[in-house]
């Protein structure tokens, strides 16, 4: 199979740790019989740099004439740049949000894995995360509150700012429709995570969901208030396999399941849209402080490349391999400095990939 991968290697060490899921890809795709035919795309800093805008309409289009686009971060350190002496709307991180809407990826997808290797960096108690967990949360992205209308206006010397939240049936079913296809190449269960005993919005979200649920049979679904779910995250988070909710309450609820993961450097995610095209990144930024130094933590790169094989190309195998390599590289005891611990081996971002590399055969 050729896939055509346009890559945005990003500011900081977007170069760094890009670089190392590209090896990644390469050897599986030698392996697996795959050709990987990379674009190069600009957008943040990079693009600042070379043409004054974060994201230019060219840069758009090769992203759209891509299957799928693996990104690193971008941005910079916002005292000292001079990306941030520009207007808003021309800094690094404006490129990220029109990128999001030129290809409308409503869709945000963020696992939280616990590695037994790693137990030790997460802040649960142990009882708590002795049987592991392995979830996905699954995020609206582009409705709900953040995109709603909003106004600040002032009477008789008080000021009231009002936000909406406001969703319809098309927005909520394509987004479950993909949170059940999701399940589907999972552990078959969705919970629903909404506000139902007091918003309008959330009630009719619970109603299509259930009708989307219908279609899928073999898919457990559960309803779940977004209050007791932030509760049951650190309470029993084993319970979860699809997390499917709206964009704010995902917001807050994937930075949670984060925090209870451990490292930054270990989080993969992914952003779709209605076709198979998705935008794949680290979850974390473009950490200036440690760019240029070959020590950043590669692996939430390699698995959002592990993660775009899955959705975007539908290469289960090969996507699995990768995952297989990156927990067998830590069982070996192998370390970045952000997942270091006593009597393991510390290694930089390059040796991370020829090690995880060195796995897929
Ligand atoms: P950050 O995630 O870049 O860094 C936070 C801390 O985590 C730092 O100490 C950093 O060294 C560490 N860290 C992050 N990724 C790591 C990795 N792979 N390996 C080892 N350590 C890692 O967050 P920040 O410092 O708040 O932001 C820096 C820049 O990144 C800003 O310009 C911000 O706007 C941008 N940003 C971009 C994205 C994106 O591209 N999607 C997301 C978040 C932040």
């Amino acid at each position: 199979m050729k896939l055509n991968i346009g890559v945005i290697k990003g500011d900081g060490i977007g170069p760094e740790i890009v670089a190392e899921a590209m090896k990644v890809l390469n050897k599986t795709g030698q392996v697996y019989g795959h050709e990987m035919n990379y674009t190069q795309i600009l957008m943040g800093g990079a693009s600042i740099d070379a043409h004054g805008i974060p994201l230019t309409d060219e840069a758009v289009s090769q992203a759209r004439a891509s299957d799928a686009v693996l990104m690193g971060s971008i941005g910079g350190d916002a005292k000292t740049s001079p990306w941030y002496k520009l207007e808003p709307s021309r800094r690094p991180e404006a490129g990220l949000l029109k990128i999001r809407k030129a290809l409308n990826l409503f869709a945000n997808l963020r696992p939280a894995v616990l590695y037994d290797e790693l137990k030790g960096a997460c802040p649960l108690k142990e009882e708590i995360t002795q049987g592991g967990f392995d979830m996905m949360i699954m995020r609206e992205l582009t409705g709900g509150l953040y995109f709603g209308e909003r106004s600040t206006e002032e009477a008789d010397g008080i000021l009231t700012a009002r936000d909406t939240l406001t969703y319809n049936e098309e927005e909520i079913r394509r987004i479950a429709k993909r949170g059940f296809d999701i399940a589907m190449k999972r552990r078959k269960k969705v919970t629903s995570v909404d506000k139902a005993n007091v918003l309008d919005s959330s009630r009719l979200w619970r109603k299509i969901v259930e009708e989307v649920a219908a279609e899928y049979p073999g898919v457990e679904l559960e309803h779940m208030l977004v209050d007791n779910c932030a509760m049951q995250l650190v309470k029993d988070p084993g319970q979860f396999d699809v997390i499917l909710t709206e964009n704010m309450f995902g917001d807050i609820l994937s930075d949670e399941a984060s925090m209870v993961t451990g490292s930054i450097g270990m989080l993969a995610s992914a952003s779709l849209n209605e076709s198979r095209f998705g935008l794949y990144e680290p979850s974390g930024g473009s950490a200036p402080d440690i760019a240029g130094k070959g020590i950043a933590n590669p692996i939430a790169t390699i698995l959002s490349a592990a993660m775009m094989l899955k959705f975007s190309f539908d290469l289960d195998k090969e996507a699995e391999a990768i995952e297989k390599a990156v927990g067998q590289v830590l069982k070996d005891g192998y370390r970045t400095i952000d997942i270091m611990s006593d009597g393991k081996t510390q290694i930089g971002t390059r040796e991370m990939g020829d090690k995880i590399c060195a796995y897929i055969s």
